[in-house]
């Protein structure tokens, strides 16, 4: 296959999963034009979760769920599998795309992973884009922190709290040259205590891409996939079990299931090209470009 490409938007009991399909559609169609044009995998993941980031409809930088305090703290991570370069940050504040700092980190800082305020002091010496608290707070996630507080709720598909779905957003890609990259960002889980961080931006847990063997995003109760290591769980599949996607993403989340009792999904392109989805919760929100057909998978 010359180029793939899958995206998500999150996984959970989703309320109304129609409602994000033409966003969906519209982005992965956007990545896949780049990947025809000859873009990298790496531009194309952050490029994706870039445009996720800036949709409210989804749970990264605006529109991301509130923490305890009612504050926006976002965590973000990119992976480049041909060179293992890897940028991540996490609990940042006011950075419009907390995915393009992760590549600044990557590319820039000689660290992997940047946090909290010296994060945004590495942002602003980037010259990123910053906005205001109103540009990432909706009315939507105000209220839904007031229901989760009332009902003392942390992970919202648990408690039924909020619509259900844990919302964080990804990309993995493959290019022309058959490099394979991921990108992952989320606000993180409703009412969740200020300074608590998933596995969005920890390499390994919720992002993972070696051009040996695949690229893979993740989401869902990051306490879950940190503990299992779920994305590198899922490229050891491909790379030393010889699995191909599809095998591989469901063997992944039976291990996330059977050892932790995990809730959430994957999405996962091999090196091969072949791309696959697989959740333990009731939905996922994804889309692939594979084979020059889009399709959205929102259920
Ligand atoms: N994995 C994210 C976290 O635990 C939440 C999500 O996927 O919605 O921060």
């Amino acid at each position: 296959m010359d180029y793939s490409l899958m995206i998500h938007g999150g996984a959970g009991a989703i309320r109304d999963p129609q409602r994000y399909a033409p966003s969906l559609r519209t982005i992965v169609e956007s990545g896949a034009r780049l990947l025809a044009a000859g873009s990298s995998a790496l531009d194309v993941a952050v490029h994706c979760v870039a445009l996720l980031e800036d949709d409210p409809l989804f749970n990264a930088a605006r529109g991301s769920v509130l923490n305890a305090e009612g504050e926006v703290l976002c965590d973000a991570s990119v992976m480049d599998g041909r060179t293992l370069k890897a940028g991540a940050v996490a609990a940042v504040c006011g950075v419009k795309n907390p995915a393009r700092l992760a590549y600044e980190v990557m590319e820039e800082s000689g660290h992997v992973l940047l946090v909290g305020e010296g994060a945004e002091r590495f942002a602003r010496a980037r010259n990123v884009k910053f906005e205001s608290e109103d540009y990432f707070k909706t009315q939507e996630r105000v209220a839904e922190l007031a229901k989760a507080k009332r009902a003392r709720a942390i992970a919202l598909d648990r408690s039924g709290a909020a619509d259900g779905k844990l919302g964080t957003v990804g990309a993995v890609a493959r290019d022309r040259n058959g490099n394979l990259a991921a990108a992952t960002s989320t606000g993180g889980v409703v009412n969740q205590r200020s300074g608590r961080v998933g596995d969005s931006p920890i390499i390994g847990a919720g992002t993972f891409a070696d051009n040996a063997s695949c690229a893979v995003s993740c989401t869902g109760v990051g306490e879950d996939f940190i503990r299992t290591s779920l994305a590198r769980t899922a490229a050891f599949f491909v790379e030393f079990r010889a699995m191909q996607a599809e095998e591989a993403a469901r063997e992944a989340i039976r291990y996330l299931v059977a050892k932790v009792n995990g809730q959430g999904g994957l999405i996962l392109v091999d090196r091969l090209g072949g791309c696959a989805r697989a959740h333990s919760t009731p939905g996922m929100l994804t889309a692939a470009f594979v084979g020059g057909v889009a399709r959205v998978d929102a259920t």
